[in-house]
């Protein structure tokens, strides 16, 4: 085993949009910092894609919105709501809401990538494809790292775990975990193709079919993804509105 006399102030579990977020801004702010990320490359998960304008305040103020706009993202300015196929009144976001700021959306693994570049350019350490073996908690807590064929053993002022809802870090530590009963149910659809419409938050709503559906075009150029909850299928969200072509 390698030990490494370097010190830490923080080693973060997990290169998600939380650790690469925290990471770079630590790095910014002069901190030493590591992020150990599993993934050599992101795949596609059913994941978060839609910023919503108050997520937008905290990423304005993070100092992440600039970058996500510049590489990977794109603004949708208004809300376009169906209720049962029949369009509401649309909504301006940038004059309805506390702080003028609209919704980002972007390609989730795309985000991941620029968030964890901006990370390592900010003079944060990058370990990918690492994987975390053991955690010994205390005053300076250790974390034994796989990585790069060898074993490598790390100590830090702090170790955060931003390593998701199945968090390893967690069961190392042998947090309780409770689960509510399953109530909601979501699936993600992404598209690709110039879809041809106004770049919107789309919502429809169908109680007749217990659920709902959003959309938004997650890369500048051509494509989106569509996000469902409960019982409603994507096809009848697209029947619903009649807007949106395949
Ligand atoms: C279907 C769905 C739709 C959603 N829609 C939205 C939405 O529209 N808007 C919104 O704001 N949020 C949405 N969310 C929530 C959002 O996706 C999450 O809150 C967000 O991704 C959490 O980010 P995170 O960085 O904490 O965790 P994650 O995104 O889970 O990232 C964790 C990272 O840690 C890495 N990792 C895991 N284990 C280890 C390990 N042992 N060692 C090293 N690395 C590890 C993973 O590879 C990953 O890169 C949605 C979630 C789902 C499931």
């Amino acid at each position: 085993m390698t030990t490494l006399n370097t010190d830490y102030d923080l080693v973060i579990i997990g290169g998600g949009l939380a650790g690469s977020a925290l990471g770079g801004s630590m790095a910014l702010a002069g901190f030493r910092v590591l992020i150990i990320e599993k993934e050599m490359k992101f795949r596609d998960r059913v994941r978060g894609e839609v910023l919503l304008p108050w997520g937008s305040v905290e990423a304005i103020e993070l100092g992440i919105y600039d970058v996500l706009l510049e590489n990977c993202a794109s603004e949708a300015a208004r809300e376009l709501f169906f209720y049962a196929g029949v369009p509401t009144k649309p909504r301006d976001f940038r004059t309805s809401t506390p702080k003028g700021t609209c919704v980002l959306s972007f390609s989730h693994p795309e985000m991941q990538e620029v968030l964890l570049g901006r990370a390592l350019q900010s003079g944060a350490e990058v370990w990918r494809g690492a994987a975390l073996l053991e955690l010994r908690p205390g005053a300076a807590p250790e974390v034994d790292v796989e990585f790069e064929g060898e074993v490598r053993q790390v100590k830090a002022r702090l170790v955060v775990g931003a390593d998701g809802r199945e968090s390893q870090l967690a069961t190392l530590i042998e947090f309780e975990r409770t689960r509510d009963p399953p109530e909601l149910f979501t699936g993600g659809l992404q598209l690709s193709g110039d879809l041809e419409i106004e770049r919107a938050l789309y919502f429809f709503c169908m109680r007749s079919l217990g659920g709902a559906a959003y959309s938004s075009r997650t890369s500048p150029e051509t494509s989106g993804s569509i996000c469902c909850t409960t019982r409603m299928l994507c096809q009848n969200a697209f029947r619903a509105s009649g807007i949106l072509r395949r």
